[in-house]
């Protein structure tokens, strides 16, 4: 057994609702534009085109109830969205064994540095630099699915300051939990560890410091986080 040349990084983890337990992150997969408001808000068009996906690092998400405004930008978004965390994976996972592997869900924030993705997709660039940063995912403790079952319909909403932003149902997804899953292993292998994020619903916008953006999920978590 070789030692380690440098200490080795952290194992990045999440918290579980009531537990001392954490869930350990293995990768990020983020969903673009999955609920048809959002993507006309954008400037797309809404139809069940297939779906895309970007990552973020697995560093990039944590646990808290601060977001630390990010360098670089003066246009951060806010993007609320449900929080898949699988307990096993595989390859050409079909569609109705996929919710077989996932171990709970969870709310968070896909924060984005607005100005940099636009930039970036302008020069038909990767969108890490708008993405992947510092502490743009905070994560709400995760709940397994002995907890909250597999929720397809319900409330997502964020608020900022107390005054509703984002307000959508998860019924409302183009592209279902289940087959994100399956999609997504037929271009990647998949793992224990291995996070989804579904989405977000329409009024993304902007978050200064000092706002409170407050996340809800009918019947799967909720999360309040300060700009600072
Ligand atoms: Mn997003």
């Amino acid at each position: 057994m070789p030692s380690f040349a440098i200490a080795p990084p952290p194992v990045v983890t999440l918290a579980i609702a009531g537990s001392d337990q954490v869930f350990p992150v293995r990768r990020v997969y983020c969903i673009g534009r999955n609920y048809a408001a959002h993507a006309i808000e954008m400037g797309h068009d809404p139809s069940r085109e297939a779906p895309f996906f970007f990552q973020k690092n697995p560093d990039n998400l944590y646990v808290g109830d601060t977001f630390a405004y990010p360098s670089q930008s003066t246009d951060v978004h806010h993007e609320i969205e449900l929080v898949v965390a699988l307990k096993s994976g595989g390859v050409s996972i079909p569609v109705d064994q996929a919710l077989d592997h996932v171990w709970g869900y969870g709310v968070g924030l896909d924060m984005t540095r607005r100005d940099l993705q636009a930039q970036a997709k302008a020069a038909g660039r990767p969108w890490e630099i708008g993405k992947a940063f510092e502490r743009s995912g905070p994560v709400s403790a995760l709940k397994p699915v002995e907890m909250v079952g597999h929720p397809a319909a319900g409330l997502i909403q964020l608020k900022v300051n107390g005054t509703p932003r984002q307000t959508g149902d998860l019924n409302q997804l183009i592209w279902k939990v289940p087959e994100m899953i399956a999609y997504l292993s037929d271009y990647f292998e998949l793992a224990a560890g291995d996070v989804i994020m579904t989405g977000t619903p329409s009024g993304v916008g902007e978050v200064h410091r000092g706002d409170v953006m407050d996340c809800h999920i009918d019947g799967v978590a909720d999360l309040s986080v300060t700009v600072i």
